[in-house]
Parts: C-alpha cells; structure tokens; sequence
C-alpha cells in the first residue's frame, strides 16, 4: 500500500495512529536537530518531522529531499508543539519512521506556490507543474465537480447523454472552420464542428426527446483571453417544448449549480428584452451587478445652440453616484482621451457635476443654463455629489461607447462587490442581423432558429425595416455581463426552413448541399423541439469570479492558438502529406524542409 491517509485528513483524533503518506516534497529545511519536511498532494501539505537525535542517517537523508521528490513516509501522528492555525493537518506533524524515495525530480523551473516566479509561457510549458499549484488546482477540481453536478440534474431531469460525431463537414455559416483531410477521399476534408446543432436536432427528429452532452467545440477564430479554439459546451436540447419551458428548466440547473457547487441561492432570474438590453444598457449582455440605466436627452437638451447634441441621432447618458468631488478636470480628460481610443471611437463626452456645494459645473455649461442642467439632474435623480456622462451621436455606436464607458466606471471606482452574481435571460433577440460589408444578412443566432410566430409574416417583405423587425424565439442567458448560455426553439418545417435560408442569401442548390439532410428530416414527423449550450468553461470561471477561462481548462491553448507544452501545432512528414494528397511541393506544409 503506497498510503494509508492522504496529505490533507489527518487531524488531532488520528493523535499515536501509524500512518504511511506519499506526495510531493514541497520544501525540506533542518532546524536545531530536526529536519521538517512538507508533503503535499491534491488534498493538502502535512508536516513531517525527523529527528537527528532518533535516527541521524535518516535526518540527514531527508535534509537532502530537493523540492518537488516524490516520497513515502511512514511514522506516528503527533502534536505539534507549535501549531499552524492556516492549515487544516496544522495541529500534527508525523514522527517518521522510514523514508522511500519513489522519485526523484530536477529542480522545477518556477517556484510552485501561489505567488510563484514563473512567466505565463513558461508555466504553459511545464503546464504539470503548475497544475500543481493548490489554486489551479481548486479550479480544475470546481470544474469536475460543475460536470457531475450538471450530469446529475440533467439526468434526473430525464435527458440522455448522447456522443455526436466530431468529424463532420464544413458550412460557410457562422465561425471559420477547422478541417481535416480525409486520406480515404483524396481531395475531401472533415470539418471539427462548431457545435452539434443539427445532429441534436436531429437527434430530437428520431424521438430521443431530452438530450444534452459535455462537448468540445472547435472555432478557427481570433483568440482573446476569453476565447480557446476549443471549447466545452454543455449542450442541451428538447423535444415538444415551448420557449418557457427550456427557461425553466436551465434557469433550475443554473441554481441547482449554484447551490450544490458554491452553497448559494440564486432568486428568480428576471427577464429583458433584447431590445430594452440595449436601451437601457447599450449591451445584450447588460451587467446588473452595478445600476446605472441609460437615459436618453434628445427631448430635454436639443435645441439650444449645441451644434454637436443638435446634430446627433442620440444624446444618452448615465450618472455616477457621489463621486463628483473626486473627478478633477485632469479625470475628465483622461476619460475622454479613453472613449476617443479607435477600440471605442466616441467623439467626445459632456460632463455635468453636481458639486457637494450645490454648484454645477459642465463641460457645455456655455450653452444650457444652470437651471436647465439641473432639470437634467431632476430627469436622472441626480443629487449632490452625482455627476452625469453623456454621449451622442449616431444611435447604435453611442449605446455601444456608453456601455464601454459605464463598465470602465464600475471598475474604477469599484462599484461592483465581489461574491454577487446577477443573472439575466435576455429574450426575443432579432431574427437577422444586417452585415455591412457582405451586404446580406445573417442569422443572429443561427440559421435553425425559429422566428416568432406573429412575425413570420414579415419574411414575405423586402424592405429591411420590416425585416430587421422581425423577432425569434431566441435567448441569452447573462451572467454578472457574461454571455454564458444561448439558444432558441429551432424550426421544424422545411418550407419555413428553406425560407429563413433564402433570406440568409442561400440559393436552393447550397442550402440543399449544405442542409438538405437536415430538411429532409423535417419531412419525417419533426417534433417541435428547441434547446441551449452554456459555455462550460465560461460558466466555470463567471462563477468564480474570473475574467479568464484559461484556468478552468487543463491544457489550454495560448494567444497564437499554440499548445506549449506539445508544441502544436507543428508540420507533419512528406509521406503523410502524401497519403493526405495535400500539396507536398508547398515548403511550409512539411516539418521536414
Ligand atoms: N448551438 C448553439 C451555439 O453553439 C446553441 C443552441 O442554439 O443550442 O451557440
């Protein structure tokens, strides 16, 4: 037996118990007589003590432990006269009897505690011993348990867990696809898919009713520090349902998660339209963690000789509470500096500030009157100390550059309190999206996803305000700002089908090669059905308070979509390229140039 008790349970009542433990040595240090070493594993650090007094030869071994040796020990639990009050196995130590070295380790290249020395690229590299690390650890050990739990209520709930297939075919339709050559069909490709939408549309079409999966997805697209080219879904969908039902049900495995992973209760979730999303907080993602609602001014600040207000579509703003007497003139320009950055574009930002003295003072103060400015304090409940933000101009861009700004003051003065969550389902997004530069439109959500019943009519129109209107059964669900779980109820009809393709620009002939076995299924007893994907790692990360979702994956990839530690992607021999008929006279497809 390798260990009797792992490095993180013994406790005062295991108190004379013989015990064998084995782990990792993290530092080993003599002091008067004795050498203390600690030992660690996923489950804790548990001192062990050697006496110079008892046995020399093995005091003096243990002295030689480098850091990271993996060993065994075997000895007695003890008191430890001077107890460590941070660590669970604090108040013991074990008096070792034998010592085995099971390996031996080089000296790790970064120091593996928590604030260790070692740089991202290099901790990727040597991603197991980072692993290590007791909070990466704790992350990746919440992310299994978030899995079992979804597993748990999922299945409870009647959904079967069902694979989809990996190797798939390439649609030009939403994200770049990563692809793979198929040597058994020279000149053909896989594509990796980017979810499993049709097959668990499918899957609902052949009667399985309930399914979900934990599932990779792949996206060839840019990477942020939000952003891996694979990601884990927990993919869902449902036969015979309407939009309040997968509400329902997600709204309770996101509580369930909540409450069985992290002992928190979530209230009710509230809901919002897409539409008042982005009135009220320029986002379809709004962050409800902090106030702040936008308010618009067009009716109370035109027409007073400000050119730039009488020009604009939209003059909106927000107010900051109480923090007036703190915004020099020197803050105000910063923060303007900031907005005009080309990432946000604004123009420019009107301040109003409502002193502590009572006195107002406003970067257009020239051309509105002190009382008119106080009507707009009125119109915001704006009191003494608040200070007003206002942006104009065209109406989408403005909400856009108001929303950067409102999240930029959150965080500088520190509006939001840690360890709250607020989410939100935001619901009935539009059908379509208009694309500048393809001049077509695109399927907001995807191109399976139904319009609302009263708007299908609007598909017969050709004039884009109709169309733009036009809404879907469609929904986000918005964690603390997050976009962590979308869907909608699907299409089930293939005349609806091939309609809501030619509105997306396909001709008859591509939406067939492309979705024609999709159709087909509708022309077999398609039930209604609909469904929902939540970002797994997302999830795992928003719930913990994180920005990035690196952490939470075991072996994620970095900013250039490499993984450091196997070093891929990489080239591949002549003779697979050969057997692949991929272009072996191109220099840059082989490794071996
Ligand atoms: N397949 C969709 C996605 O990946 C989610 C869904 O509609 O269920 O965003």
């Amino acid at each position: 037996m390798y260990r009797t008790h792992n490095c993180g349970e013994l406790r005062m009542s295991h108190e004379g118990e013989t015990v064998t433990l084995a782990g990792w040595v993290q530092i080993s240090r003599g002091f008067g007589g004795l050498t203390f070493v600690d030992l660690r594993d996923r489950y804790g650090i548990t001192q062990l003590v050697f006496n110079m007094d008892e046995d020399a030869e093995l005091c003096q071994r243990a002295l030689k432990l480098g850091r990271e040796f993996v060993i065994q020990a075997e000895g007695v639990v003890r008191e430890r006269s001077n107890k460590n009050a941070n660590r669970p196995t604090g108040d013991i130590e074990i008096d070792v009897k034998t010592l085995t070295i099971l390996n031996g380790s080089k000296t790790p290249p970064f120091t593996i505690e928590e604030n260790t020395d070692g740089g991202d690229e290099l901790r990727m590299k040597y991603r197991y011993l980072d692993l290590r690390r007791k909070s990466l650890q704790e992350k990746i050990i919440f992310r299994s348990e978030l899995a079992i739990e979804s597993r748990k209520y999922l299945a409870e709930k009647g959904f079967l867990e069902i694979e989809t297939p990996y190797l798939i075919k390439s649609t030009p339709e939403g994200a770049r696809d990563f692809v793979v050559p198929s040597r058994m069909n020279p000149g053909q490709f896989y594509a990796l898919p980017q979810s499993p939408q049709t097959f668990k549309q499918i899957l609902m079409v052949a009667g399985m009713d309930k399914y979900f999966q934990i599932v990779r997805c792949f996206r060839d697209e840019d990477l942020r520090s939000d952003r891996q080219p694979e990601f884990t879904q927990i993919d869902c969908e449902m036969a015979f349902v309407h939009q309040e039902d997968i509400l329902n049900t997600f709204e309770g495995l996101t509580k369930y998660l909540f409450k069985t992973t992290k002992d928190i209760e979530l209230g009710d979730f509230p809901r919002m339209t897409y539409d008042d999303a982005l009135r009220l907080y320029g986002s379809d993602k709004p962050d409800l963690r902090f106030d702040m609602q936008f308010k618009e001014l067009n009716d109370l600040a035109k027409g007073h000789g400000f050119s730039v207000f009488d020009d604009a579509e939209l003059i909106v703003g927000i107010c900051l509470k109480g923090k007036a007497d703190d915004m020099s003139n020197k803050t105000f320009k910063q923060l303007t500096e900031w907005l005009k950055r080309p990432q946000i574009g604004a123009k420019g930002l009107v301040h109003v500030k409502f002193q502590g003295d009572g006195s107002i003072k406003s970067s257009v103060g020239k051309f509105y009157t002190a009382e008119q400015l106080q009507s707009w304090g009125s119109y915001f409940g704006a009191k003494a100390g608040d200070v007003l933000f206002i942006l104009s101009g065209e109406a989408e861009k403005t909400r856009t550059q108001l929303s950067a700004l409102r999240l930029e003051l959150a965080a500088k003065y520190d509006l939001i309190q840690p360890g709250v969550f607020k989410p939100l389902w935001v619901i009935d997004f539009p059908l379509l999206e208009w694309d500048e530069d393809s001049e077509r439109y695109h399927a907001m959500h995807h191109p399976f996803t139904s319009p609302k019943k009263e708007d299908i009519v609007k598909m017969e129109s050709s004039d884009r305000k109709v169309l733009a209107d036009i809404r879907a059964d469609a929904y986000d669900l918005v964690l603390n700002g997050s976009e962590i779980g979308g869907g909608s109820i699907r299409i089930h009809d293939r005349a609806l089908q091939e309609r809501n393709f030619k509105l997306l620009g396909f001709s008859e002939e591509e939406a067939e090669a492309q979705f024609g076995f999709l159709m087909g299924a509708f022309e077999y007893g398609a039930p209604p059905h609909g469904g929902i994907a939540f970002g797994f790692d997302r999830l795992a990360a928003v719930m913990n308070g994180s920005a990035s979702i690196r952490d939470y994956i075991a072996f994620p990839k970095n900013n250039q979509g490499r993984d450091m530690m196997i070093d891929a992607p990489a080239g591949i021999s002549r003779e697979q390229l050969d057997e692949l008929y991929l272009d072996t006279k191109n220099p840059n497809l082989s490794a071996e140039t």
